[in-house]
C-alpha cells in the first residue's frame, strides 16, 4: 500500500478538505500514475453533495486525470515509466458481458467500475479518484495522450470531451445536419468544437447571454437566448439533433419542440430530479429522446486521437487545489469558462 495526498468530501454537505488515500501497490497489469491534471466535472459536484442519492463518503472525485506513468507492472504492455497517460471515468468492468466485448464497458452488464465511488470488482474497497497525487489502474483503462496537445487542457476530454463525442458520432452527424448544443458549460463547449469539426451547422442554445460571443469563438453558426421568447421561437422545428447538457432542472418538452419532424434529443446533463416529458411532445414529429453515458474505451482513444488530429483542447481555467470549493460555487452559478482544471502541483 501507498498513502497519497487527496482532497475529500466527508459529508454530502462539507467542503472539500486535504485527505489521505491509501493505493495498492501495483499489480502486474496495473499502471501507475503522478498525477499531473485533473479536470472539475459536474458531476463532481453532484456527487459530492450526494445530487443522485448515491454516494458512499468520504469521495475523492475527479476523472479528468492525466499525468506521467511512474511504474507498471511486470506484464504491462502499453506503457512505460515516464510516459504520458490519462485515466477518465471508467477503472475496470468485467470484459465478459456482450457490452464490454463491444467496447462499451460503460454499460457493462455486471457494472462498470467508475474512476470514483465505485467498488473494486475484487471487494478491496471504494475507488477515489483524480483529486489526488496519484493513481493506479489496469492498462486496459489508461488512456493514451498526444504530447502535441497541451496536457492540462487535454485533461477535459476524458469526461466532457468522451461525453459528447461518443453520442455525436453514435447519431452519425455530419454536414447537411442542423444540431443544436444546449447548455455552454463543460460539455457544452466540447460539443460545439466537435459538432462543428464534423461538418454540421451547430446553433448553441444557452440561458446566458453574457456567452453569446464565446459561443461565436468556438465555431457556432448561432446562437440561441433560450429565455427570449421570439429567438427561441425562431428555431421551431429547427434541428435535426440537440445534445442537451444542462445539469440543472429544465422541460424538455419545451426543447423537444425545437427538432423538425424524425429529430432526435439526446441528454447527457442529469438534473438532480426527474422531469416530466408529454408523450405528445414526441408523437408529433416523430421525435426520439435519448440518452448516453460517457464512452466505451476503445471511442475514449479514439476520440483522442481525433483530437490530437485535430488539435482540439478544452477552453481551461487552472486552478490551484484549495480553490476547489470555490470553483464548485462558481460552477454553480454558469461562471466557468469552460473548464476548471485542478494543477496538482498545488496539492
Ligand atoms: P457545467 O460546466 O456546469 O455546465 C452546465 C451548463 O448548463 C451551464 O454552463 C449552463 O449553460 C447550463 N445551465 C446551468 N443551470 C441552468 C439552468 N438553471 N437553466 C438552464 N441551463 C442551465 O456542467 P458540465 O460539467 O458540462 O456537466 C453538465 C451535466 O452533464 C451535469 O449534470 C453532469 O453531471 C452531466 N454529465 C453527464 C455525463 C454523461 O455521461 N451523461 C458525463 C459528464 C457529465 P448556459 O449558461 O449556456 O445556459
Ligand atoms: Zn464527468
Ligand atoms: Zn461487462
Amino acid at each position: 500500500m501507498t498513502t497519497t495526498k487527496a482532497y475529500a468530501a466527508q459529508t454530502d454537505h462539507s467542503p472539500l478538505t486535504p485527505w489521505t488515500v491509501e493505493r495498492r501497490d501495483p499489480k502486474p497489469h496495473d499502471v501507475q500514475i503522478e498525477i499531473l491534471f485533473c479536470g472539475v466535472c459536474h458531476s463532481d459536484l453532484h456527487f459530492a453533495r450526494n445530487e443522485w442519492g448515491m454516494t458512499v463518503f468520504p469521495v475523492v472525485p475527479g476523472h479528468e486525470i492525466v499525468g506521467r506513468v511512474t511504474a507498471v507492472g511486470a506484464h504491462v504492455k502499453k506503457f512505460k515509466a515516464g510516459d504520458l497517460a490519462a485515466i477518465g471515468c471508467l477503472v475496470d468492468s468485467c470484459r465478459e458481458c456482450d457490452n464490454c466485448k463491444e467496447g462499451l464497458e460503460q454499460y457493462c452488464a455486471q457494472g462498470g467500475v467508475f474512476t470514483y465511488g465505485g467498488m473494486e470488482r475484487d471487494g478491496s474497497g471504494p475507488t477515489y479518484g483524480g483529486y489526488s497525487k496519484m493513481i493506479l489502474a489496469h492498462e486496459d483503462f489508461v488512456l493514451r495522450i498526444s504530447d502535441k496537445l497541451d496536457l492540462a487542457a487535454t485533461a477535459p476530454l476524458l469526461c466532457a470531451g468522451i461525453t459528447t463525442y461518443s453520442p455525436l458520432r453514435h447519431w452519425k452527424i455530419g454536414p447537411g445536419m442542423k444540431v443544436g448544443i444546449l447548455g455552454l458549460g463543460g460539455l457544452g463547449h466540447m460539443g460545439v468544437k466537435f459538432a462543428v469539426s464534423m461538418g454540421a451547422e451547430v446553433t448553441m442554445l444557452s440561458h446566458s447571454p453574457s456567452k453569446e460571443k464565446d459561443a461565436q469563438r468556438l465555431g457556432a453558426h448561432k446562437f440561441v437566448l433560450t429565455s427570449d421568447e421570439a429567438q427561441a421561437k425562431s428555431v421551431t422545428g429547427y434541428f435535426d439533433f440537440i445534445l442537451d447538457t444542462v445539469s440543472a432542472q429544465h422541460d424538455y418538452n419545451f426543447y423537444l419542440g425545437m427538432l423538425k419532424t424524425n429529430g432526435t434529443m439526446v441528454c447527457v446533463g442529469v438534473p438532480p430530479a426527474p422531469t416530466p416529458v408529454h408523450s405528445m411532445s414526441l408523437i408529433f414529429g416523430r421525435k426520439s429522446l435519448g440518452g448516453s453515458l460517457i464512452g466505451g474505451l476503445p471511442e475514449t482513444q479514439e476520440m483522442l486521437d481525433y483530437c490530437a488530429e485535430h488539435n482540439i483542447v478544452s477552453d481551461i481555467e487552472l486552478i490551484r487545489m484549495d480553490e476547489i470549493n470555490e470553483a464548485y460555487e462558481r460552477m454553480l452559478k454558469g461562471d466557468v469558462r469552460y473548464r476548471f482544471v485542478i494543477d496538482m502541483s498545488s496539492l
